[in-house]
């Protein structure tokens, strides 16, 4: 595995191969993205992963500050993994030239995670889209967690004509159901099973909405997460995952999105 922290060195090195799949992540590693690699190195390309915590697409600082950082662990596990590539860049490296493309933001960013974290997803897109210009990845491999992530980057792909490839993967769950993420390390015990706990409740909730519509009664539900143990919610919606529509009434093929405090770590999710 080689290790890069500057752009120039990188492209010269990825200049030489046939094409790169490419895995973006904040560290912090977890099994959600070991599947995302697992699934980049079947392609046959060289895989590449990078570890950037992305300053612009936090919206505190204190969050910024205490997202969980552990590069070293992270090196370890990825030497293990066998990738090729570890792309680790400065703040410098990523934000210090001009990209060519314009990012391109959906409306539906003001939705979701975009109404409560102002200018998140300005800056998931802005890094992004300048990861896309300096690596020039064949595939990128996102996980279905962020599925805004998704559908947002999907449509900045398209606009701007980008010939990267997205590469949905499934969410990746500890044994007690809640998805894998690097924020769940600030999680106590006691926090992990309200956190568990929500997410049984939630996907009983899910499965008695699908036959009978009238149960759908957010008020009431988001109580009961309160109840449980939420410290506080953002939001918990229906949206029909292939349209990305909002829907009263839950109809086939939908999801429940929700975002959710317990004390100061954000949790979200969708099933
Ligand atoms: P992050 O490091 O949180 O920015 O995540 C990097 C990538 O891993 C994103 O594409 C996420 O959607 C994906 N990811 C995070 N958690 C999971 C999970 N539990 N299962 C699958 N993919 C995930």
């Amino acid at each position: 595995m080689k290790i890069f922290k500057d752009k120039h060195t990188l492209q010269k090195e990825i200049l030489k191969t046939k094409g790169i799949s490419f895995v973006p992540t904040m560290g912090g590693l977890h099994e959600g993205h070991i599947s995302l690699i697992k699934q980049s190195k079947k392609t046959k390309l060289k895989t590449l992963v990078s570890i950037f915590v992305n300053p612009k697409q936090f919206n505190k600082k204190s969050d910024f500050k205490s997202y969980p950082r552990n590069t070293k662990k992270d090196i370890k596990q990825l030497k293990k993994l066998k990738i090729n590539y570890l792309y680790i860049p400065t703040f410098k490296d990523i934000y210090g030239f001009k990209p060519k493309k314009k990012v391109f933001l959906d409306k539906f960013s003001k939705k979701l995670c975009g109404k409560f974290r102002k200018g998140h997803f300005e800056g998931v897109l802005s890094v992004v889209n300048r990861f896309i210009e300096i690596i020039k990845p064949r595939y990128i491999f996102l996980g279905k967690k962020d599925y805004q992530q998704i559908y947002l980057i999907k449509k900045h792909i398209k606009i701007r004509n980008i010939r990267s490839k997205i590469i949905e993967c499934k969410t990746i769950r500890e044994k007690n159901g809640i998805a894998c993420s690097s924020r769940n390390s600030n999680l106590n015990k006691n926090q992990m099973k309200i956190a568990s706990n929500i997410f049984y409740y939630l996907s009983n909730i899910k499965k008695k909405i699908k036959n009978n519509h009238s149960l759908f009664n957010v008020n009431k539900i988001k109580k009961n997460l309160i109840n449980l143990g939420a410290s506080k919610i953002d939001y918990l919606e229906i949206y029909n995952v292939k349209s990305f529509k909002k829907i009263k009434r839950p109809s086939k093929k939908f999801n429940l999105f929700f975002a959710y405090y317990i004390k100061n770590t954000r949790l979200i999710d969708n099933i």
